[in-house]
């Protein structure tokens, strides 16, 4: 559950403290484990230091209390806080392995009932008319869904000659195929469908599609609920509306239900805008009265522009937020499959994601089956989940938001899936601060690490596991690094780059990003066994299609902001002359920030976008300085590097070729996404903006 990424903590004693900092201080916490069944519930309730509210567990110290004289009594020096705890407790409560479960409540104490059977998931699906454009698909692809002979008969007039192959599939050649996206979403779902009914044959699995209209089928056994009009704008509407018959129409298993829901998806025609906010309210309705677990995969290929949750307008954010928190709530996990080929705004989208701890994607139409079969498999494990950690008081963590977070943290995670992860890097405090606390790092053979998840798990039970490691020290930078697993800084890196971006702060996120990617490429300690050069050699692949992600944001940001970041370039006003001497005088220098950013972005170009004259004179100043400065800081870093580690020299040589490989490789495949981002500078850009944005996504949780 808890992994850290060396056996071995590194104390570096330091005077004061770096943002980000770079070494094998990372641990990673995964969830996967809480779907195992329970078999070991602990006796007894957990017993909490009352400074820091560490569980005491197998590493805790625990003596008779003679001081006092107390019969039966004993004291707890907490090895986390030193603090003083006087207790009373059992010798076989006294926990002996690393990984503890308590029962907080059961089910039945809270009176909660959850029905035997499977979980649900509800397809939400697109049918607006832009889910009749075509893609090509090379080779010949018999699609079952064509349109139908009745659609036909309506589209005949609008062909234009040679266009034929658009609309009906018998034009399609040999080379070539000619598919609608409806065509792709509704073969993927036949295939899911088949999958689920073999291997999940309890499955409840509904259907709701939107357009003008939202159309609730549910499992297909009942008359179909359609929502139109005014209502598409009333969510407490939809809400009763569906209150009452969502149970009914959630009744019967795929193993029964299949075939009509096919028929139901065949008849589906592709009209009119999107209505998706409402589509979602209503698909919620249905999931939540399944088990906790169940699931909503929204597919969709088009800006939500009808009834609630517009997105036309930003305004709207709050709406897929708050229905992300309430899906949590219920148990319900929502992923997002964005269809390429238009915009629809996957950073608002994908909150509700985010929220529930779903998956957001954007794929071609022809990978849509792949996809879904990729969400299908990341399933709950558990709801309401908290993480606590604690970190002896001599360490502290570091690159958190909160600059002062000190030694102990809380992260709400709420749904947790077989894939969760969550990362965290920690250092050793400060000397002043260690001086304060009077610690000295030379007492410290050992640290202890402990996490709490506070769970819900499917039955309805709510449950604490405590994991608690001892972890030892070492001052010796080597011995640390020697022993790590790169996976883990891997996943870190990746989880704190999108965090870092998603928040608007591309440079910082790129600089990070350098630092550490530096880190893992070229240390000789980390890369002195095969496995992880292998390892770091393949997450190059992922870490480029974050870089570019990050890079390319950036670039929009840059083009977006650009009269504002750098005031000095302002195009001057029709102010009267005199007045203009004036203002020329009081114009502020540029802004310490742009200057300071800009000197700490070595390995990332910033002459191409599009950019004013002036500005790109301006910059290209600042690149040419930079340059400098970046020769003359890898000419220090080389010599010290050289200095340090006289005997590797051979190894770091032949490490250096492979490096430099590679980073020709990166700036040949740059360079060409930089034309490609020329070329289309005048366009539109939404729809690799979503793409990107939906990159983020993924990396902040770990799915890569
Ligand atoms: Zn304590």
């Amino acid at each position: 559950m808890m992994a850290m990424c060396s056996k071995k903590a590194y104390l570096k004693r330091r005077n004061g403290d770096n943002k980000y900092d770079v070494d094998t201080n990372i641990f990673q916490v995964k969830f996967d484990c809480l779907k195992e069944n329970i078999v070991k519930i602990h006796q007894g309730d957990p017993i909490m230091c009352q400074q820091c509210e560490t569980v005491l567990n197998k590493y805790s110290k625990i003596e008779d209390d003679v001081q006092n004289q107390q019969f039966g009594k004993q004291v707890w020096i907490c090895e986390f806080c030193n603090t003083k705890n006087q207790i009373q407790i059992e010798k076989e409560e006294i926990p002996k392995n690393e990984d503890t479960i308590y029962l907080i409540q059961s089910a039945q104490e809270m009176q909660i009932q959850i029905e035997n059977g499977d979980n649900s998931v509800v397809f939400c699906i697109d049918t607006s008319g832009s889910m009749s454009s075509t893609v090509e698909i090379k080779g010949k692809v018999n699609f079952k869904h064509g349109i139908s002979a009745e659609e036909y008969e309506m589209l005949k007039q609008f062909i234009e000659p040679g266009d034929e192959h658009q609309i009906w599939p018998q034009f399609n050649t040999k080379h070539v195929t000619h598919v609608s996206r409806k065509q792709c979403v509704m073969a993927a779902i036949e295939q899911q469908i088949g999958e689920l009914k073999k291997k999940n044959p309890n499955k409840i699995v509904g259907l709701v599609t939107f357009n003008n209209e939202v159309v609730v089928y549910g499992d297909g056994s009942e008359v179909p609920i359609t929502i139109a009009g005014d209502r598409l704008f009333k969510q407490d509407e939809i809400e009763n509306l569906l209150n009452g018959t969502a149970k009914q129409l959630m009744k019967h298993p795929i193993k029964e239900q299949a075939e009509t829901l096919m028929k139901k998806f065949e008849k589906l025609q592709e009209k009119g805008q999107t209505a998706l906010g409402p589509a979602l309210i209503s698909a919620l309705q249905l999931a939540k009265v399944g088990k906790p677990g169940s699931m909503i995969i929204i597919c969709t290929d088009g800006l939500a522009n009808l009834g609630l949750g517009s997105l036309d307008n930003d305004a709207n954010k709050q709406f897929y937020e708050d229905l992300g928190v309430f899906a949590s709530q219920c148990g319900v996990v929502i992923s997002v499959v964005t269809i390429k080929g238009e915009g629809c705004k996957v950073d608002i989208l994908g909150s509700l994601s985010e929220k529930t701890n779903g998956t957001v994607t954007r794929v071609k139409p022809e990978d849509i089956e792949k996809d879904f079969a990729n969400i299908l498999k990341d399933e709950l494990v558990g709801t309401q989940v908290q993480l606590f950690v604690n970190l002896h008081h001599a360490l502290k963590f570091r690159g958190e938001d909160d600059p002062n977070i000190g030694n102990k943290l809380k992260r709400e995670i709420g749904n947790a899936t077989i894939a969760t992860t969550q990362t965290f890097e920690y250092q050793v405090k400060n000397d002043q601060e260690l001086q304060k606390e009077q610690i000295d790092i030379k007492d410290l053979k050992t640290v202890p690490f402990q996490i709490k998840v506070q769970y819900t798990n499917l039955h309805g039970d709510r449950l604490m596991r405590v994991v608690t490691q001892q972890v030892s020290t070492t001052e010796n930078v080597q011995e640390a690094e020697e022993e790590a697993e790169v996976e883990v800084i891997h996943k870190r890196m990746a989880q704190k780059t999108a965090q870092i971006a998603k928040k608007g702060n591309y440079q910082e996120a790129q600089t990070y990003n350098t630092q550490w990617d530096g880190y893992v490429q070229r240390n000789a300690n980390i890369n002195n066994n095969q496995l992880n050069q292998q390892k770091n050699y393949n997450f190059q692949q992922h870490n480029l299609k974050l870089q570019t992600a990050v890079q390319r944001q950036e670039i929009r940001k840059d083009r977006l902001s650009q009269p504002l970041t750098n005031p000095q370039y302002q195009p001057q006003s029709n102010f009267p002359n005199f007045l203009k001497t004036d203002i020329n005088l009081q114009q502020p220098p540029p802004p310490p920030i742009f200057q300071q950013q800009y000197c700490q972005m070595p390995l990332f170009n910033h002459s191409f976008g599009a950019k004013l004259p002036q500005q790109e004179q301006h910059q290209q100043q600042l690149i040419k300085e930079l340059k400098q400065q970046e020769e003359k800081q890898v000419q220090i870093q080389e010599l010290k590097q050289q200095e340090e580690k006289q005997v590797q020299i051979q190894e770091l040589k032949q490490q250096e070729e492979k490096q430099v490989q590679l980073q020709e490789l990166k700036q040949e495949e740059k360079q060409i996404q930089i034309q490609e981002l020329k070329q289309e500078k005048n366009q539109s850009f939404s729809d690799d903006e979503d793409e990107e944005m939906a990159d983020l996504f993924q990396f902040e949780q770990g799915k890569y």
